[in-house]
């Protein structure tokens, strides 16, 4: 069975990239076969893993319009086991192009059926919006991983976010299910009041992960030099949690 996790959350620069490169590098060194899906127009995820998007003749763009079949634009990355279907920048404009297709939420999901099978685990990096690009994410997906970062504002828009995804298994697919929160960029300093934890606890009975990521220097630079935090500094604390966090992730296989 191959699971596959859409990692969502439409407030900007809360880890969604640095969860799924991190999060696929030791899913990948605990033996799994892993996909990444690059489906945010930054490509973000793709050049954090080594791969310079700007000179790619196709991209997850072409798989998601359907002109080249998703093992096509597949690559190879520095961890055996862990392979990416890049995004390009062509993909900005897909959101628009997609408005006027037939079945336009699910070109994702049925570009990935292919590949379905063939990897333990997909995970997809959305874009930092509720579009028509992470609605394809969302679709393409069985499980949802959301990261939050630990900050005050933690709550916003997480609401409409779990409300978006409810709608998707109303009207699109019912069979999605929220995996958990994922709390990034922790500091002791700015600890999430008890408040604020209990309310994240409402918003997520089922799980709060509890391998919470820390703020920690050396993920931020990691992708500077196109390497995980595995490739980069596998010893460090920030490697530590993102190791800690595929243990537990692959503790809720069923
Ligand atoms: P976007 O919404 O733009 O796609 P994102 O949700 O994917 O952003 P990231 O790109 O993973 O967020 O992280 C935002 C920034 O914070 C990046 O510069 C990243 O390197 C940094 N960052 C992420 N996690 C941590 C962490 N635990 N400690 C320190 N810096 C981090
Ligand atoms: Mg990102």
């Amino acid at each position: 069975m191959t699971r596959i996790i859409s990692i969502v959350n439409q407030k900007g620069g809360v880890g969604k990239t640095t969860t799924a490169v991190n999060l696929g590098a030791y899913l990948a060194a605990a033996g799994k076969n892993v996909l990444l899906v690059d489906v945010d127009p930054q490509a973000n995820a793709t050049s954090g893993l080594g791969i310079d998007h700007q000179t790619l003749p196709h991209g997850i763009y072409e798989v998601i319009t359907g002109t080249v079949p998703l093992r096509q634009v597949v690559l190879p990355t520095s961890h055996a086991g862990l392979r990416v279907a890049p995004a390009t920048l062509s993909l900005a404009g897909a959101s628009v192009e997609l408005v006027s297709e037939p079945e336009r939420e699910f070109k994702l999901h049925q570009a990935l059926l292919e590949a379905v099978g063939g990897y333990d685990y997909i995970l997809i990096d959305c874009p930092p919006s509720l579009g028509l690009i992470t609605i394809n994410g969302l679709t393409a997906g069985n499980e949802i991983l959301i990261p939050v970062q630990a900050e005050y504002y933690a709550l916003e828009g997480l609401g409409q976010l779990l409300h978006t995804i409810q709608l998707i298994r109303d009207n699109l697919k019912p069979n999605i299910e929220v995996l958990g929160a994922v709390l990034t960029m922790y500091d002791r300093r700015n600890a999430l009041s008890t408040d604020v934890m209990q309310q994240l606890y409402q918003y997520f009975p089922n799980r709060i992960f509890r391998s919470v990521i820390p703020r920690a220097v050396h993920l931020a630079e990691a992708p500077s030099y196109g390497q995980s935090i595995l490739g980069y500094r596998p010893l460090s604390k920030g490697a530590r949690a993102y190791e800690r966090l595929a243990r537990e992730v692959i503790g809720t296989e069923k």
